[in-house]
């Protein structure tokens, strides 16, 4: 089972694995990133979190409209590589509004007769832009179709880049529409489905200082169901909840193993949000003086 990671939540106070898991999408807008501010930024990120996609699509879309993708344009300006031309037409500079819409190979996939956007113009500068028109324009179910495509030509650019892989524009779309309907289905399932942690464990919240962001993780053993909850809430100093992230894991009976689990789960999410400023909270006191005490390269030994 995927990890549900839920966006944008507004809760203050005490934290527990039961929230996490009862939480709903799309409660209130929030801004992860420090880009744009007011009112236009509030419609842009409030909708993202409220679309019914998966939660590995609105971290790529998240990334993107951050601006950190990484494109041959952000590994150059950071010196990682020495060319930023773009890898799929060799033709221009591999930013991230080319390789999602202006590259020949994502007009090819933009143009096939399913695409919800296949007349649109190409003139939008930068992603933040052409997302915010995507957003006014369509409807829920265009849209969630078009964030699985952008979605399709970045894996696809990847599995150029990394494998030599390519695949066509129409196989593409054709998977977007499918993995949109198949989100869709599984999000009207009935709520008695879903998995619930039988333990709750509290804990009293105190906020980071004013630049970091504060991780409080959590894990739930329920033995019954031969399942470990892991919930984990990433807060900024007011006290508003960025994300939340409630990950199912197979059962391991003992609790600091568990405990230990969620932790890495955390480490490895903060890594996939690029977070830096953040700090670690569990309550396990021997995982997280095993973290204090050692770097992480010599603790998870897996
Ligand atoms: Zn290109």
């Amino acid at each position: 089972m995927d990890d549900k990671i839920i966006w944008g939540l507004s809760e203050k106070g005490i934290f527990t694995v039961k929230s996490a898991y009862h939480a709903d999408l799309g409660i209130k807008n929030q801004n992860m990133g420090e880009t744009s501010s007011g009112d236009q930024s509030k419609g842009l990120w409030g909708r993202l979190w409220r679309l019914t996609s998966l939660g590995k699509v609105k971290l790529f879309l998240w990334k993107a409209l951050n601006g950190i993708l990484p494109t041959r344009s952000i590994l150059f300006k950071r010196r990682v590589i020495d060319n930023s031309t773009c890898p799929m037409c060799s033709r221009e500079e591999e930013t991230d509004i080319h390789v999602l819409w202006d590259c020949p190979a994502a007009v090819d996939v933009w143009g096939e007769d399913c695409s919800p956007v296949r007349k649109w113009g190409r003139n939008f500068g930068d992603f933040t832009t052409l997302w915010s028109e995507l957003q006014s324009k369509l409807e829920e179910g265009k849209l969630h179709i078009v964030a699985e495509v952008l979605y399709g030509l970045w894996r696809r650019r990847n599995a150029m880049v990394f494998e030599g892989k390519f695949k066509g524009p129409c196989v593409l779309i054709q998977q977007a529409v499918r993995d949109a309907e198949a989100v869709t289905l599984a999000h009207e399932k009935p709520r008695e489905n879903r998995t619930r942690p039988v333990e709750t464990v509290r804990t009293v919240w105190k906020p980071p200082s004013q630049d970091y962001l504060k991780v409080n993780v959590d894990a739930a053993v329920d033995s019954k169901r031969g399942k470990v909850g892991i919930g984990i809430v990433v807060r900024d100093f007011r006290g508003e909840v960025h994300v939340i992230v409630a990950a199912p894991r197979q059962l391991t009976r003992n609790a600091s193993v568990a405990e230990s689990l969620a932790m890495l789960r955390a480490i490895l999410l903060c890594s996939e949000l690029g977070l830096t400023r953040v700090q670690l909270e569990g309550d396990a006191k021997v995982v997280v003086e095993a973290i204090n005490f050692r770097s992480f390269n010599t603790s998870w030994d897996g």
